[in-house]
């Protein structure tokens, strides 16, 4: 599995040797299934041999046949694969998200994988029982269970204590009746206090679970009262993680708590999205350090002007790149505008946007649903600057 933290990895290497593969093998999607991946992928590396240096065929050739063994050995239940592999490096993602089919040789080619790590981020549930806490990691459509918390109340050792007569100085002083209603209370206020440790104890790890797993939001679940409890114990930092409530049986299978997580995180998602679609439309429109469109938009990147790019989902469009200075910009018939080459490569914006925008410091932000459409209607991409 890839985590985030390997593509600033594989952005700061100096490999120019390696495979990258992006393998569309949904068998719902209508240029996807195995059977026809696969003769893509036989046909990809052919042309592939054809166009590298003669220097690296024999390289490639060396690692063609694992490269297809491991994609082979992943194909059952998976959407898509994407593999980033030379000698040293072997980096294998099968998802349940779909991606367009690719295949180079040389530097690693990121861009729909910054893409769709970007749109699928990672967020965590909160499942809290009274006994139990449980969190789970859900990321690119899989769930994950990442910790565990058990109350064990070994009350037996109480009861005897409980049983003690009301004179034993342990018992500390007599609170009015000693009957037996007042040693249930006891019993039961005692039971609240441990649930309570264990809460806070469990809350202790919050933050190196944020730190470890890069997750920064978080769905809390499982019986109302007490993750309502939960909730008044968190800080205020840790509160404004929880993105969103839900009340989830602690015994759910994992699949259901990630679907039912998941339409309460693309809630959230959705409107924070229409917000942000919404801010930038309108700064945009009053000239107000934002931009839309495509060409105002590698412009202002390039410019290094750039805080976060916004994209829709929906947007997909061929852009060139300068063979000699990379410089980016959309499709004309003059030479390169900033150093005037005639020499392009041509490619899908999805694979093109994502390192360009990494490389000058930016962020950049996928947008869904009705925000997507929104955007669409200016040019499906635009930009907030800094200055
Ligand atoms: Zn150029």
């Amino acid at each position: 599995m890839i985590e985030t933290i390997k593509i600033e990895e594989l952005l700061k290497s100096n490999y120019d040797d390696v495979l990258s593969i992006y393998l569309n093998i949904d068998p719902s999607s209508s240029d996807g299934g195995r059977a026809p991946s696969l003769i893509w992928l036989k046909t990809a590396f052919k042309d592939l041999n054809e166009k590298i240096e003669p220097s690296k065929k024999d390289y490639l050739e060396a690692i063609e046949d694992e490269a297809k063994s491991l994609i082979e050995g992943t194909l059952f239940k998976n959407k898509s694969i994407i593999l980033f592999m030379n000698k040293e490096i072997k980096e294998l993602l099968p998802s349940q998200v779909a991606v367009e089919n690719e295949i180079s040789f040389g530097k690693p080619n990121l861009g729909q994988f910054i893409w769709i790590i970007e749109e699928y981020r990672p967020f965590g549930v909160l499942l809290v029982d009274s006994s139990k806490v449980e969190i789970y990691k859900v990321y690119l459509n899989k769930i994950e269970k990442i910790k565990s918390f058990n109350l064990d109340l070994d009350t037996s050792d109480w009861r005897k204590q409980r049983l003690m007569p009301p004179s034993s100085p342990r018992e500390g002083p007599t609170r009015g009746s000693v009957g037996g209603g007042d040693r249930v209370e006891a019993y039961e206020d005692r039971i609240e206090a441990n649930q309570l440790r264990f809460m806070k104890n469990t809350i202790s790890y919050f933050n190196s679970i944020v730190k470890e797993h890069s997750i920064r939001e978080f769905v809390l679940s499982g019986s109302e009262d007490i993750y309502e409890k939960y909730f008044k114990l968190l800080s205020k930092e840790q509160m404004s993680m929880i993105v969103g409530n839900t009340p989830i049986p602690i015994d759910t299978n994992p699949r259901n708590i990630m679907v039912q997580s998941l339409s309460v995180f693309w809630n959230y998602e959705r409107a924070r999205e229409k917000t942000l679609v919404e801010n930038l439309l309108e700064r945009a429109s009053a000239g107000i350090l934002a931009c839309v469109g495509i060409d105002s938009t590698l412009k202002s990147i390039q410019a290094g002007r750039v805080d976060k790019v916004v994209i829709s989902r929906a947007y997909n469009q061929t852009i060139r790149k300068c063979f000699k200075c990379n410089h980016h910009e959309m499709i004309t018939e003059k030479p390169c505008s900033n150093c005037n080459s005639p020499d392009f490569i041509e490619g899908s914006s999805k694979s093109f946007l994502p390192p360009l925008i990494i490389s000058f410091g930016a962020k950049m932000e996928v947008v869904g649903d009705d925000a997507s459409k929104k955007l669409m209607a200016y040019g499906g991409v635009g930009a907030f600057w800094r200055y």
